[in-house]
Formats: structure tokens, sequence, C-alpha cells
């Protein structure tokens, strides 16, 4: 638990050396609700993103996966060109870019069918 608390600085118990919080996201997990506000589609993307089972853009590119650690579907927004690649303009696809500041996201959200006529390699 000291090892998460020191690996995710945000997570840490004010320095007291408990480790993590990780009462209130084991509850979400072991919550029975099935809404839409929290369901078991919820549940199990939290479970994936616990266990650091994520690969966002970025953690692909330093990896060797990917060419580039730009988000995709940001880039895809401003034209996929070498020099977008590189731009600062086009925000990096971490873990918390496209659930809370990623415009093609919220794009997404806001409009399952326009998510849907995108490039499936952008998905
Ligand atoms: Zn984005």
């Amino acid at each position: 638990m000291r090892r998460i608390e020191s690996d995710l600085p945000c997570l840490d118990s004010e320095g007291k050396g408990h480790g993590p919080a990780i009462q209130p996201v084991l509850r979400l997990l072991k919550s029975r609700e099935n809404s839409t506000r929290w369901n078991a589609n919820y549940r199990g993307a939290l479970a994936s993103a616990v266990a650091n089972r994520q690969w966002p853009q970025e953690r692909c590119a330093k990896a060797g996966y990917a060419e580039h650690s730009k988000c995709l579907l940001c880039l895809h927004a401003a034209g996929d060109t070498d020099a977008n690649r590189s731009s600062p303009s086009v925000p990096t696809g971490t873990g918390r870019h496209r659930p809370s500041r990623c415009e093609g996201g919220m794009a997404r959200r806001r409009c399952p069918m326009a998510w849907k006529a995108m490039p499936r390699t952008v998905r």
C-alpha cells in the first residue's frame, strides 16, 4: 500500500504513511446498484483503472507501442499531421485527459452517433 501511495501521491494519507484511501473505491466496486448513475459497466471500468489495466496513448507511446502520445480523438479533430503530432496545442492522451478534459470524449458522450461515425482507429 505504501508503494501505491508513493506512486500515486494524489492518493496519499497526507504523509501519515497509512497508504492510499482505498475504502471509497472498494465500496463502489462492491456496490450492487444498477442504475444509469452507477452500474456494472462503471464497476468494470473502475476495476480496470484501479488495476492499472488502462493503456492511454501516452503509456502506449512510452512503451514503444505507438508512434506518438497525443490523444487520438483530439489529434483527429485537429488533423493528423506530423506538425500536430508534436504540437503542444494537441493534448497528450493520458488517463485523466479522455474522461475529464477531452473534447472528443465529451462529444462522444453528447452524441453517440457522431462517435460511431469516427474512424475505428480513433475510437
Ligand atoms: Zn482528447
